[in-house]
């Protein structure tokens, strides 16, 4: 009211003028030298006034998500297993959905069964019909392309320049770690390390067939080898096992005792019903020689 939200506008303005100066005072003549850090914190909160960024000596620091052209990211090249392997498996997802299809992928082949391999033989991206939507990154399963940082690429010549090849468009993981530091660890978070997710699943496969193996190579504890029987499951299994057996109701009885006894071990299966079967055959080959004598 009557004029004083102007001033207080004026108030800022003159505050940002003074700030400059002591801003100017407090780097002195470093002030648009090329140190990094000093240019890095007058970018920050901590910055006063306004200044001028002296480009080309001087570059505004991207923000994380900053997206340009994209890249494809490959393993460093001190990597201890496959270094400068591909992330991008050749499956054709970031071509299908950029809108102006201005990605080209050949996908790689065995060259003995001439079976398709998952990695990219070709990858070509034209640059200047990309429109830096981000939409190959956001949908590519694998975190194998990303959107770069870097946006000086004038040239006069688009033919050799401007459409990206593999070899060009291939930048290594510390890169792409340095650039958005943030998001590589979401993404790791994601994947559940840092590694490929072939690479992640892989070992987590190898991991439980190993404690698979583990697990039966322990020696076999017998099935029941803890159960005591009971009183009419053992009593029930003597009076079976003697000649008194002449029904198949009782051989059925046999077997379901005789199942219950602990000289098979749990672990084998196969063992079990080898030896249930076994016992089985002997009941009814004691059952039809009973019959036998008694007929004859
Ligand atoms: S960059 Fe990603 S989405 Fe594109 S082909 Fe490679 S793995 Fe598939
Ligand atoms: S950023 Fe968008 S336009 Fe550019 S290649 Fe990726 S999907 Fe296509």
């Amino acid at each position: 009211m009557y004029g004083r939200g102007i001033l207080k506008g004026l108030g800022v303005t003159i505050k940002h003028f003074i700030d400059t100066y002591i801003d100017d005072l407090r780097y002195g003549l470093n002030k648009y030298s090329k140190f990094e850090d000093n240019f890095t914190q007058r970018q920050s909160h901590e910055a006063r006034g306004a200044f001028t960024i002296q480009y080309p000596d001087e570059k505004m620091a991207m923000p994380e998500r900053f997206r340009f052209t994209p890249f494809l990211v490959v393993n460093d090249d001190d990597h201890p297993d496959a270094p400068g392997q591909d992330w991008c498996t050749s499956c054709g997802i970031c071509a299908k959905v950029c809108p102006p299809q201005c990605i080209w992928i050949v996908r790689g082949q065995d060259p003995v069964t001439k079976r398709p391999i998952p990695e990219p033989e070709a990858f070509y991206i034209d640059i200047d019909i990309c429109m830096n939507c981000g939409f190959c990154a956001e949908f590519c399963p694998f975190d194998a392309i990303k959107m770069d940082h870097d946006y000086e690429m004038a040239s006069y010549d688009r033919t050799t320049t401007h459409i990206h090849d593999k070899n060009r468009l291939q930048k290594p993981f510390t890169y792409w770690r340095s650039i958005a530091p943030q998001i590589t660890v979401e993404e790791a978070e994601a994947r559940g390390g840092w590694e490929h997710v072939d690479v992640i699943k892989a070992k987590e496969k190898a991991a439980k067939e190993a404690a698979k193996k583990a697990a039966a190579a322990e020696p076999a504890k017998p099935a029941t080898a803890d159960v005591i029987p009971t009183g009419e499951q053992a009593a029930q299994g003597e009076s079976l096992k003697t000649d008194t057996v002449d029904s198949a109701a009782n051989v059925a009885a046999l077997n379901r005792a005789e199942a219950s006894t602990p000289d098979t071990p749990a672990s084998d299966p196969d063992a079990e019903k080898a030896a249930r079967l076994a016992k089985r055959e002997a009941a009814l080959a004691r059952k039809h020689a009973k019959k036998e004598g008694g007929e004859s």
